[in-house]
């Protein structure tokens, strides 16, 4: 039961001129001066704990309402806002002339509450309502917008990001996977990235004042970026690359989480929250230098740099004696001075003309499977790479910018109907690098059998069809109500944007490509690098005893080479196969 104190429709001072929407009036509606991030609220003279809100649309065009978001806070210019609700349909927007209702559970009392009508819409609304009762409240409930981290930034004035240069001052508010986790920090933000700014779904740079641990991120760090994945409509690319260079063995994998973003209110779509790429002891792992390491031992390290197609962009960048243009990160261009710069040019110099001595060729080796097996374009367009002090070694890593993997690039073909590697089968290659792999891949034999090392113990650790494609099930799922509101937001999923090669129609018809990629591209790595995958612990059993395997249940059957032959034992002619059950394999004879 609610009390009737409980339930009290609240009143209070009318902010923004926004009397037409408190006025009890059906007929006359509230509409803000800006087109987007405009909005509607009262100020309750203290705090209250919000239970229920209400509203009523203009007219009969509920894009005018559908993804409006409701807020609470206690600053009067709404920084530390906190969300109460986002009205997610058609349905939900209900008709004129009728009020609509929506239970809050967020714990937290607010003095200043609001609604923020969705992009394009003046946030025009025939009538709002609150009703609560007085409170502090306390943060035991948290809304989020869905199951999802929920990232909701703030800006001073309510200025938007507008280029990459100029840091606007933000309050950032992460509610976690328990819906109480709250962090909520001042910071900056501003636009990062290259293609992807294009995009009207900006992907952004965010800075804390103070170093922060992010959700269930390892790292405790100011800078984290927002990444967009605006051209990748299952919103799972990135995370999934990153999850293959974990089982392939790269030392350091940046962090990412899928997210929903609002910005001032506003809801910007599905995004992933990851780590911003640096130096940093939990991040790219080196020394980081100061401009007074000028000779010695000190002069050897570390640097951070990205082969990178962009540099002449960029404000520190060279281009090596065989034309690689290299962008340096690290010491960063304020900082860096001539003979650092001049080291590290050397030095890369060195390693392209004699790799075999500078290379690292653990890194370098998993960094290329990881770019071929997720069939990715622009693996050599950009390549970070570190060189720690006091070791001569270049290393490869972290791997970085999945948005066009996957099959998801019309300039090629899918990668899993060519004959060759995706980077010598018109894949974007920053300066010479298509040679220079080729030198190192192709054309050398004991790499080769480095190559195949590998990729041996990688298919035994997580690298095979069953376990990728149930990853990509588990990401779909918790995508689910994220997307939906997503494409409610960005209406492109019947539209070809950035290199889509095709339109697929749905998020499930999406899904699956990515899926069926992954199941053939297992098969199609093992066939070009010429491995014969055999599963570790196999007895033999005869078709009388069939030991633990319950044929009851699911269980999958493969070949001897480890192709995959599907799900029935009986559907199959004589032979010897494996099955697998869980964690169980056995060699079965059919006779
Ligand atoms: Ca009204």
């Amino acid at each position: 039961m609610v009390s009737l104190a409980a339930d009290d429709l609240l009143t209070g001072t009318v902010l923004n001129n926004a009397d037409k929407a408190f006025d009890g009036n059906p007929g006359t509606y509230f509409s803000a001066t800006n087109f987007n991030y405009g909005w509607a609220g009262l100020d309750l003279g203290e705090r209250h704990v919000i239970t229920r809100v209400g509203w009523m649309p203009r007219d009969n065009v509920p894009s005018r309402m559908i993804l409006g978001v409701f807020e609470g806070a206690n600053s009067p210019d709404f920084m530390d806002a906190l969300p109460l609700h986002i009205i997610r349909s058609v349905g939900e927007v209900g008709k004129p002339g009728e009020m609509n209702y929506a239970e809050i559970t967020c714990s937290v009392g607010f003095r200043y509450v609001r609604y923020v009508g969705p992009a394009t819409s003046f946030s025009q609304v025939a009538e709002l309502e609150f009703y609560g009762h007085k409170g502090m409240g306390d943060h035991s409930n948290l809304t989020r917008i869905t199951n999802l981290p929920t990232v909701s930034i703030h800006t001073l004035d309510g200025v938007i990001p507008y280029d990459k240069e100029h840091e606007i001052e933000a309050q950032f508010t992460i509610i976690g996977d328990s819906s109480y986790a709250l962090l909520s920090e001042p910071g900056t933000i501003r636009e990062r990235g290259n293609a992807s700014r294009d995009f009207p779904k900006k992907p952004w740079r965010i800075k804390f004042e103070k170093k922060q641990h992010v959700l269930d991120a390892p790292a405790h760090a100011k800078k984290w970026t927002l990444i967009n994945n605006y051209g990748d409509k299952t919103l799972m690319r990135n995370l999934l690359a990153f999850e293959l260079s974990r089982r392939l063995g790269m030392p350091y994998t940046p962090y990412g989480r899928a997210v929903d973003v609002l910005l001032n209110g506003e809801y910007k779509g599905c995004y992933q929250l990851c780590d911003h790429i640096q130096v940093h002891k939990d991040r790219v792992q080196i020394e980081e230098m100061t401009p007074r390491d000028n000779s010695g031992d000190a002069l050897t390290g570390g640097y951070f740099f990205e082969i990178d197609a962009y540099a002449d962009r960029e404000a520190s960048y060279f281009y090596s004696n065989q034309w690689k243009p290299v962008t340096i990160k690290s010491p960063d261009s304020d900082s860096i001075t001539s003979v650092q710069k001049n080291y590290i040019r050397n030095h890369f110099n060195r390693m392209e003309s004699n790799w075999s001595s500078y290379l690292d060729l653990n890194t370098f080796l998993r960094h290329f499977l990881v770019g071929e097996l997720s069939g990715n374009i622009d693996t050599y367009w950009s390549v970070f790479m570190y060189k720690q002090r006091l070791n001569d070694t270049i290393y490869t890593g972290p791997v970085w910018d999945f948005d066009l993997a996957f099959n998801n690039d019309g300039r090629i073909r899918n990668p899993n109907d060519m004959s060759d590697y995706v980077y010598r089968s018109g894949g974007s290659c920053a300066g010479n690098m298509r040679s220079f792999v080729d030198k190192i891949i192709i054309n050398n034999e004991s790499t080769k059998d480095q190559l195949l090392a590998i990729w041996g113990e990688a298919r035994h650790n997580g690298i095979d069809q069953e376990h990728l494609v149930a990853f990509v099930d588990s990401m779909e799922e918790e995508l689910l109500l994220s997307q939906e509101l997503n494409f409610l937001r960005w209406p492109i999923m019947k539209k070809i944007v950035h290199q889509n090669p095709r339109i697929w129609g749905s998020y499930a018809a999406e899904v699956e490509n990515v899926r069926d990629f992954i199941r053939k591209r297992v098969e199609w790595m093992d066939n070009r690098l010429g491995y014969t995958y055999v599963p570790e612990s196999i007895s033999i059993i005869s078709d009388s005893d069939p030991d633990d395997i319950d044929f009851s249940r699911p269980y999958s059957v493969y070949s001897l080479s480890g192709q995959t032959l599907g799900t029935d034992l009986n559907a199959l002619p004589t032979g010897i196969y494996i099955v697998r059950q869980g964690p169980l394999v056995k060699k079965i004879q059919i006779r």
